[in-house]
């Protein structure tokens, strides 16, 4: 991604950096802290914040001065593609006459006080709805390379977008009507729910990837060669299943909260080509794999996402209750 020197976003925090500390844990053990800490917080992680990460050990930085000049090129890059995420959704929402409010990125080193509860960085990046904040330890980008193979800037710049895609969603009332949902079904079909609103963060990020391969910085195309690539190995790197199957040989897919690799890959993409928000009602969606392709589901427009959109999501649980039969 071409982005030095390019505009960066004023809605950037920083809190709690330290340097040259020592990796502790491991890809298993954090696993399953990832898991008791999701009980114990009564499974809240997994929808007010976002367990992108959940078997991600964070990295740490070796020494001070090479943290100072690869934290700070981290940084940047996160608040390049925070900026560009912010022209991006705003004038999403102003073509629909609708207002946006930014969301703060912040950045922080192993853990951090959310109005969403303390979290550390094994859960990986995620989103806040109560205080609107994206919270992101920038070690990520490192595990996401080391651990999973998924390399290049892109790779961080899609996380960023789908945790943006979160915001939007909150904004648009869908994380509430999510939310109230919690109690009413079990944890099993709630896992269900919860795929389709990380899945639609997913197309999100897709969407706003088409918008950013449309757009130039100096005369020059901003998204380089290999880009999408990037994000697509991250994307079929932080599938449930694959997650799974590393941390403990197999996958259970009733407890899949996010998507398998192949679904993560196929809304993504989905938005990379379509780059609107009426093809991303995955709740409507009845085969979440899109596995032909490109079926348009053109009789579902009028679903839950531009209920959403333009009636603030009133009628969400009706379409919810109809999916469950
Ligand atoms: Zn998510």
């Amino acid at each position: 991604m071409r982005w030095r020197g390019d505009r960066q976003s004023s809605n950037v925090e920083e809190r709690g950096r330290s340097v040259g500390k020592i990796a502790s844990g491991g890809g298993i053990g954090i696993f399953l802290i990832a898991i008791i800490v999701f009980f114990i917080s009564g499974g809240d992680l997994s929808t007010v914040t976002d367990t992108l990460g959940g078997g991600i050990t964070p990295a740490t930085y070796e020494t001070e001065n090479v943290a100072s000049k690869e934290y700070t090129e981290e940084k940047e890059f996160a608040s390049v593609v925070f900026a560009h995420l912010e022209d991006y959704w705003n004038e999403e929402f102003e073509k629909r006459g609708q207002s946006y409010q930014n969301p703060t990125l912040v950045l922080f080193t192993d853990s951090v006080d959310s109005a969403c509860g303390q979290a550390s960085s094994q859960v990986g990046p995620f989103y806040c709805p109560a205080d609107q904040n994206v919270y992101l330890d920038l070690s990520f980008a490192s595990e996401l390379a080391n651990n999973y193979g998924a390399t290049g800037d892109y790779a961080m710049a899609y996380v960023i977008a789908h945790e943006v895609g979160h915001h939007v969603q909150n904004q648009l009332g869908i994380t509430d009507q999510l939310n109230k949902l919690r109690n009413q079904v079990s944890e099993t079909e709630y896992n269900r729910y919860s795929v389709r609103l990380e899945l639609q963060a997913d197309y999100l990020a897709g969407c706003f990837s088409k918008y950013l391969a449309e757009q130039t910085y100096q005369g020059q195309p901003i998204l380089e060669a290999g880009d999408i690539d990037e994000a697509i190995t991250a994307a079929n790197a932080i599938g449930d299943d694959t997650l799974q199957k590393e941390a403990q040989g197999y996958a259970v897919p009733d407890s899949f909260t996010h998507g398998t690799s192949q679904q993560r890959i196929s809304w993504f993409k989905r938005g990379y080509k379509y780059g609107d928000l009426e093809h991303g009602d995955t709740f409507n969606e009845k085969n979440l794999d899109l596995a032909t392709a490109d079926h348009e589901n053109t009789r579902q427009l009028a679903g839950i996402f531009l209920h959403a959109f333009f009636q603030r999501a009133v009628s969400i649980i009706i379409n919810f209750t109809s999916l469950n039969s």
